[in-house]
């Protein structure tokens, strides 16, 4: 089968096409037929080297996938042969025509659901989910900004939120990102470009701030986001580029917190209840994961180049 391969970490064009032996399950583990890949920015901090998980050379990158059930191991009961599946997470590497998973890290993918659709779901549904409700610990009702909605993580967010009864105001740095946000279940959508926007914000809050905060880019926001903070508000963050300067006296007045989180962190026990979650959700299609782009895996390269560049919108997927 073909799989990209990363002989030594550094710019894209590390990732090459090669011809690898097929894969087979041992106990416990799931080979699926990939139809679909999802692209995550961590991928290519994971191939830069600069990220502090580095796996052993050569590798094949990659979280998320889906397709087809091929075989399983001895013991394996919550999948079959022939399903549809999407994957969160793998031994062997997602940017692949096979995939080698545990059987925990295989869902099911309801039928109404694409391949394509199934590849964006992982990382990005399940970083939203674990930010609203794990470490913000959102409630219906909440006041919620999605500071960064038009990208994987920002879309699966609006979506959750919405479906949980949250009021969403959300940001996007394009026109057509904001549009597609509000088609999405946001309440209201701001441009983080746009010089007043945080003005904006505190008149829709009626002036007491937001309860929650999911935070794309903290280095460049942060410091504002406690400004617009409610008494208690939380503000979770789940990406961010370099260092920050903040005023901590902005957390005293509010009660505030500020929480961090890496999807890694996520226990066995709280992976299984999010997939539960999502899978949930896309069967009642409150999760409808938007496919921005799509490329042919030889294209790995370009689609490191492109997830980096601003004016998101939705996932960027390679097709094997
Ligand atoms: P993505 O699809 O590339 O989207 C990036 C998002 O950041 C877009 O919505 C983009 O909006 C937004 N953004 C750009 N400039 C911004 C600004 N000044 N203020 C607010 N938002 C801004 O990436 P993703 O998959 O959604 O991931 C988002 C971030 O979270 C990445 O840094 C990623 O590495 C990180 N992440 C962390 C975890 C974790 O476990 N902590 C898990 C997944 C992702 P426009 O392009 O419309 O301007």
């Amino acid at each position: 089968m073909k799989a990209i391969r990363v002989q030594e970490f550094g710019g894209p064009d590390v990732l090459q096409l090669e011809d690898v032996p097929d894969l087979t399950p041992g106990a416990g583990q799931v080979v699926v037929r990939v139809r679909a890949i999802g692209v995550n920015p961590v991928d290519t901090y994971i191939r830069s080297g600069l990220y502090p998980m580095k796996p052993s050379l050569p590798y094949t990158p990659g979280m998320d996938a889906a397709g087809i059930v091929e075989s399983t191991g001895e013991g394996v009961k919550q999948v079959a042969a022939g399903d549809g599946v999407y994957v969160a997470g793998t031994i062997s590497g997602a940017y692949a025509q096979q995939a080698l998973c545990l059987a925990t890290q295989v869902h099911r993918l309801p039928s109404h659901v694409t391949f394509e659709q199934g590849a964006a779901i992982g990382v990005p549904y399940a970083t939203a989910y674990r930010a609203l409700f794990h470490r913000a610990e959102a409630r219906p009702g909440d006041l919620v900004l999605v500071h960064g909605a038009t990208g994987g993580v920002g879309i699966a967010a609006v979506q959750i939120a919405r479906a949980a009864g949250m009021t969403i105001i959300a940001t996007g740095g394009t026109e057509k990102g904001r549009t597609s946000v509000g088609q999405q279940g946001a309440h209201h959508v701001l441009d983080h470009h746009a010089p007043n926007y945080l003005d904006q914000l505190q008149v829709l809050s009626g002036g007491n701030g937001v309860d929650v905060i999911l935070e794309m880019l903290a280095n460049v926001n942060l410091g504002k986001d406690l400004g617009v903070l409610a008494k208690h508000g939380r503000v979770v963050v789940i990406g961010s580029r370099g260092p920050v300067e903040i005023n901590p006296r902005e957390t005293m007045s509010r009660d505030a917190s500020i929480l961090g989180m890496t999807l890694l962190n996520t226990s066995e026990q709280d992976q299984a209840s999010i997939h539960a979650a999502l899978v949930a959700g896309l069967e009642n299609g409150s999760l409808r994961p938007i496919v921005g782009k799509e490329l042919p895996l030889a294209d790995a390269a370009r689609a490191h180049e492109i997830v980096l560049q601003p004016g998101a919108f939705g996932k960027i997927v390679l097709i094997p």
